[in-house]
C-alpha cells in the first residue's frame, strides 16, 4: 500500500511537471463562420482579369539565410493577385539556378534580374540597401518602353494586404497610403483633408519633401514615362524622396488610397537576420545512406546552413532524448 502511494505520487508529479493534464480549458468562442466567403480565391479564369492594368511588383532581394523563406512567403501572397508581373532583382553578381527554378514553379509571371550593389557602397554605413537592384528594375521597365501599368516597390520582407493590389491598380499618376510599423510612430503616411494629401506624418523628416516609405506609394507607368530622367540615387534614406522628385510629383496630384489613408494595407515587418551556421557533422553521416547529406546540400544551396567535418559546433543527434555517438548510427 505504501509503495503504491509513493508510485501514484511519483506518477502524478511526473504528469504535473510535464504539464500533461487532460483537456479541460476555460474557453470562449469569440466568433465563428462556417461559410466560405473568401474574396481572393482564384476561382475565375485568367481571362476574367484580362482588362486590368498590370502591376509591376519590384522586389529587391539579397542572398542571406532568410532569403528563400522570405521569397516563399511573398510569392504566396502574390499568387492571389491577378495581372501581376513580379520583378525579382537580386543583389548579386550572377544568376543562380535555385532561384530561377523556384520562381518558375510559382507560376507567377516574373522576371528575375541580378544586379549587385556596387562594391564601393558595400562597406558604407548606412549602405544603399536594395538600390542597385531597384535601379535595374527601373531600367528593365524603361528598356521595354512599358507605358501602361503600375509600378510598386515591394521589399521581400514586408507584409501585404491583398486589398493593396486592388487599390494601387487604379493609380493614375502617383498614389500614396500609410505603411504600418515604420520607425518611431509605427506608421508613416500622408495627412489627408477633404480627400487631398496636404502633408505627411513620418518621424524622420530630414528635409525630405516626400517623407514616405518605399512601400507607401505606387506609380502609373504612362505618367512615369513622361520623365526620362527618372532615377533612384544611391543616397541612403533619400531613395523615395529623390525618386519621387525625379518624376516631377506635385502634392495636389497625389491619389490617397486605403480609404483616404485611414487603413494600413502594407506593413514594414522585418525578419531577424542571423549568420548562416556551419554545423559539424561527421562525413560518415553525410553520404547517401542517410538523408542528412542531401538535406544539408539543399540548405547550402539556399544559403541557410552548411555542414562541415571539422568546423562549427558539433551537431547533437539524439534518440529517446539522448545524444548518440557516431558509432550508434554506423553499426
Ligand atoms: N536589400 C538588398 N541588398 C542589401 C540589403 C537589402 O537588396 O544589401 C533588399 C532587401 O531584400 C529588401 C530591401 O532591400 O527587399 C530593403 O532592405 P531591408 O528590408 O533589409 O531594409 P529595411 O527597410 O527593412 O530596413
Ligand atoms: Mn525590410
Amino acid at each position: 500500500m505504501y509503495y503504491l502511494l509513493i508510485f501514484v505520487c511519483f506518477v502524478s508529479t511526473l504528469l504535473d511537471s510535464t504539464n500533461t493534464h487532460a483537456l479541460n480549458e476555460s474557453l470562449m468562442i469569440c466568433s465563428e463562420s462556417h461559410e466560405d466567403r473568401r474574396l481572393f480565391m482564384q476561382d475565375k479564369p485568367r481571362s476574367a482579369y484580362a482588362q486590368l492594368p498590370v502591376i509591376y511588383f519590384v522586389t529587391p532581394t539579397y542572398p542571406r539565410r532568410e532569403q528563400i523563406p522570405e521569397l516563399t512567403r511573398l510569392a504566396h501572397t502574390l499568387l492571389h493577385v491577378p495581372r501581376l508581373h513580379w520583378l525579382v532583382a537580386n543583389d548579386r553578381d550572377r544568376c543562380d539556378k535555385f532561384l530561377d527554378n523556384m520562381l518558375n514553379k510559382f507560376g507567377i509571371p516574373f522576371t528575375y534580374l541580378a544586379s549587385p550593389m556596387p562594391s564601393k557602397f558595400r562597406n558604407t554605413k548606412p549602405a544603399p540597401r536594395g538600390v542597385a537592384n531597384r535601379r535595374a528594375a527601373l531600367q528593365w521597365l524603361h528598356q521595354r518602353n512599358l507605358t501602361a501599368g503600375v509600378l510598386y516597390f515591394g521589399d521581400d520582407d514586408n507584409t501585404y494586404d491583398l486589398r493593396l493590389f486592388s487599390e494601387i491598380r487604379q493609380t493614375q499618376r502617383v498614389s500614396m497610403f500609410p505603411v504600418g510599423l515604420i520607425a518611431e510612430y509605427a506608421v508613416s503616411g500622408p495627412v489627408v483633408r477633404n480627400g487631398k494629401v496636404v502633408a505627411f506624418l513620418d518621424s524622420w523628416v530630414a528635409g525630405r519633401r516626400w517623407p514616405v516609405d518605399m512601400a507607401g506609394f505606387a506609380v502609373n507607368l504612362a505618367y512615369m514615362s513622361q520623365y526620362p530622367n527618372v532615377n533612384m540615387p544611391f543616397k541612403p534614406g533619400y531613395e523615395e524622396d529623390l525618386f519621387l522628385r525625379s518624376i516631377g510629383l506635385r502634392i495636389d496630384q497625389i491619389e490617397p488610397k486605403g480609404n483616404n489613408c485611414t487603413e494600413i494595407l502594407v506593413w514594414h515587418t522585418q525578419t531577424k537576420n542571423k549568420k548562416s551556421p556551419t554545423v559539424r557533422i561527421d562525413s560518415a553521416l553525410l553520404n547517401d545512406r542517410f538523408n542528412l547529406g542531401a538535406l544539408f546540400h539543399s540548405l547550402k544551396v539556399m544559403g541557410v546552413a552548411s555542414a562541415s567535418d571539422t568546423e562549427g559546433p558539433r551537431a547533437v543527434i539524439s534518440k529517446n532524448g539522448k545524444g548518440k555517438p557516431l558509432s550508434y548510427f554506423l553499426s
